[in-house]
């Protein structure tokens, strides 16, 4: 059997399969990998979140970075990649999808908020760090270039930041915990588009393979987890994924 026949094989067969995503997956709807090598965060200082909390003038400086942030979500649509997982996890009506990313393709390529964990947040709506109210973005800079003042609560006067873990920030407890229930349920994991190289979130294919999960790697680029992988696929995302024969 092909790599892609055995692929095919295990999604297939599994109950619950869980897919575990990252920037590889959604650079074929232009959106490019903010912490790779090129990207945005080797050129731009990030802004750290500590620094976001006790300064007025990092707070001015984010706002400042987002509101230029933006166009690399605007208008961008899910590809093939996307649309195969929401396809898999909602035909069998069981499985999750874990990721690292946060511009909500997983979510405009069908699947429930639900079923998707974002351990790094999302970059597509803004939240107040105190009250967790939810803002929307385009409200939100609209008032900042205005006022050129960083946006407060109008609920409890907290801070407000997009709804994204920044540099600094503590991974989010609530979500690191549903990831690791969802990871415990997989037989067949499979990480899309993710080098794994950050850590806690890097862990998760380790833990499902220690659980007896078959675990699939689909990735450009090696993983230091290559090695434990049931099936290893180094090759674009969308294309293997389009091969797949999976029918209903
Ligand atoms: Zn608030």
């Amino acid at each position: 059997m092909t790599a892609i026949e055995q692929f095919t094989d295990h999604i297939l067969h599994s109950n619950y399969p869980v897919f575990f995503t990252g920037a590889g997956i959604s650079t074929n709807s232009g959106i490019p990998d903010f912490r790779g090598p090129k990207g945005f965060w080797k050129t731009n200082t990030p802004i750290m979140f500590q620094d976001f909390m006790s300064q007025e003038s990092m707070r001015i400086k984010y706002w400042t970075q987002s509101v230029e942030f933006k166009s690399n979500f605007k208008e961008k649509i899910p590809n093939e990649g996307h649309a195969i997982i929401s396809e898999i996890i909602n035909s069998k009506k069981a499985g999750h999808c874990i990721t690292q990313n946060v511009d909500n393709l997983h979510q405009k390529s069908g699947l429930d908020d639900a079923l998707v964990t974002e351990l790094h947040g999302n970059a597509t709506f803004a939240v107040c760090l105190n009250c967790k109210k939810r803002f929307e973005l385009s409200f939100i800079h609209e008032e900042f270039k205005s006022t050129n003042k960083p946006p407060k609560c109008d609920s409890c006067n907290g801070w407000i930041k997009t709804a994204t873990i920044s540099f600094g920030q503590p991974m989010p407890e609530d979500k690191m915990i549903i990831a690791h229930e969802e990871t415990l349920k997989a037989d067949v994991f499979i990480v899309a588009g993710s080098s794994l190289s950050v850590f806690p979130a890097a862990n998760f294919p380790l833990i499902a393979k220690e659980n007896d999960a078959k675990l699939l790697i689909v990735n450009n680029e090696e993983t230091q987890f290559d090695h434990f992988a049931d099936v290893l696929i180094h090759d674009d995302i969308s294309k293997t994924f389009s091969n797949l024969k999976i029918t209903h």
